[in-house]
């Protein structure tokens, strides 16, 4: 995070932001493994049907203690996340919110356990634990997949469905635009990088066009906030001139 706010080098021109989604698909890789991993010691519980938990009220407040700190992370991270549209601190909420996840299955093992050892009939219980990791491994899989996918589309460039075409329209908008073509757009970590071509009047003053081109860049930040645009006058020839 830290490395992708860096500003531009001689070697990056377009700065670091790339960095940003490519770790955070590396820690949505990682955190694929884990869950295979929780799967594994899940389904290797519920082969050998024993417990080697030790149930002490000290490991239920070490539990909930962790739970309270990695819930009250993630939360503030995906605040974080969403306001700097940053994918890397999106994958550092969904890690601890594994380990918040984590954590309960634990906490139920160890419900379980006591349950079984008091009331004897409750023995079944003992399952209890494997198969909601398996559930909470299925969950993790789930998004840490979708979240994935998105930091691969941010990393091949792809863009938002329909920007193209409000970008256009909101170019068009504007006073003396007669024509936006050639739009392109590509994110790198929270910056959105936008070029495009506009038609305008070729007889004005470069003074005109350039204070014109002004207007466009605050019409386009009116859509994408964060956006870096670069505008590309051509002269469109009126019929007096
Ligand atoms: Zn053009
Ligand atoms: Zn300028």
């Amino acid at each position: 995070m830290r490395f992708s706010g860096r500003p531009p080098d001689r070697t990056h021109l377009y700065g670091h932001g790339k960095v940003e989604n490519l770790s955070a698909l590396v820690e949505t890789l990682l955190l694929l493994v884990t869950c295979a991993w929780i799967v594994r010691e899940a389904i290797h519980r519920l082969i050998s049907h024993r417990v080697d938990l030790e149930v002490t009220w000290w490991a239920f407040a070490v539990m909930l203690g962790s739970i309270v700190i990695d819930a009250s992370r993630s939360r503030v991270l995906s605040h974080v996340a969403v306001k700097y549209h940053s994918q890397a601190l999106e994958a550092d909420a969904l890690h601890f919110e594994t380990d918040v996840w984590s954590s309960a299955v634990v906490i139920l093992g160890l419900i379980s356990v006591k349950a079984g050892e008091w009331w004897p009939r409750l023995q079944f219980l003992r399952n209890g634990d494997a198969v909601a990791a398996l559930g909470v491994s299925a969950l993790v899989v789930w998004v840490s997949i979708q979240l994935g996918r998105r930091t691969v589309d941010a990393l091949l460039d792809s863009a938002p469905a329909g920007l193209e075409e409000r970008i256009a329209a909101a170019v068009e908008a504007v006073p003396g635009v007669c024509n936006c073509h050639q739009v392109r757009a590509r994110y790198s970590g929270p910056v959105l990088f936008i070029d495009l071509h506009v038609l305008v009047d070729g007889a004005q003053t470069l003074a005109q066009a350039h204070g014109l081109t002004e207007t466009i860049e605050a019409a386009i930040r009116e859509i994408a906030p964060r956006a870096d645009v670069t505008v590309h006058p051509e002269p469109f020839q009126t019929s007096q001139s």
